[in-house]
């Protein structure tokens, strides 16, 4: 690939599930649209506009392409709030007890493209969880814009070659959809 490639932040949030499966999707093995993602796209406008509500937004934007800081990508919303931008990922499941770093990652890396294309600051976004209904409020504190930047890093060396090796996760490869390519892993998986 020439160029820069400009990271998508549904990809940071792969990679944070485990690099090999952002290896695969950057690779075009990309998951298949699931029932659950497209149950997601059915319902995202009416979860959205119940955290504008929620949020007291003054201006909501449905699906709004960001791009900027080496980021680029369509958030689910841009809300403003106070005169400000912040950028709403729904996602269809409950809250989880603590909210996944992945989750966070991704909404960080939208609001680091909102805050250049923009030319505002942008300190913080948020995650609607659909099922339960919870707005949770994420602020992009200095770790976590590190750790974006870092993770886009990484994933650049994908684009340019790196091939990251998949490693046994317990709690995760069982139910991986990306398990298939990952030959050793299922012959670990299955003596477990
Ligand atoms: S099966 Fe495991 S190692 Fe392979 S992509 Fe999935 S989570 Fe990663």
């Amino acid at each position: 690939m020439t160029g820069r490639p400009c990271i998508n932040p549904s990809l940071v949030r792969q990679y944070l599930f485990c690099p090999a499966a952002a290896y695969y999707i950057i690779a075009g093995l990309a998951e298949p649209p699931t029932e659950r993602m497209r149950r997601g796209r059915e319902v995202q406008r009416e979860a959205v506009e119940a955290a504008a509500r929620a949020l007291g937004a003054e201006d909501v934007r449905y699906s709004v392409e960001l791009r900027g800081a080496g980021f680029c990508g369509v958030v689910d919303a841009v809300l403003t709030i106070n005169g400000r931008p912040a950028p709403l990922e729904v996602k269809t499941s409950p809250r989880p007890r603590r909210v996944p770093t992945p989750h966070k990652a991704q909404v960080a890396a939208y609001m680091l493209a909102a805050q250049a294309q923009y030319g505002r600051a942008v300190q913080r976004g948020y995650v609607y969880y659909a099922e339960s209904g919870d707005v949770v409020e994420i602020r992009l504190t200095r770790d976590l814009r590190d750790l974006v930047l870092h993770v886009a890093g990484r994933i650049r060396q994908i684009y340019a070659g790196y091939t990251p090796q998949p490693a046994v996760h317990p709690s995760k490869c069982p139910g991986c959809w990306y398990r298939k390519w990952c030959a050793d892993i299922s012959r670990a998986i299955d003596i477990i």
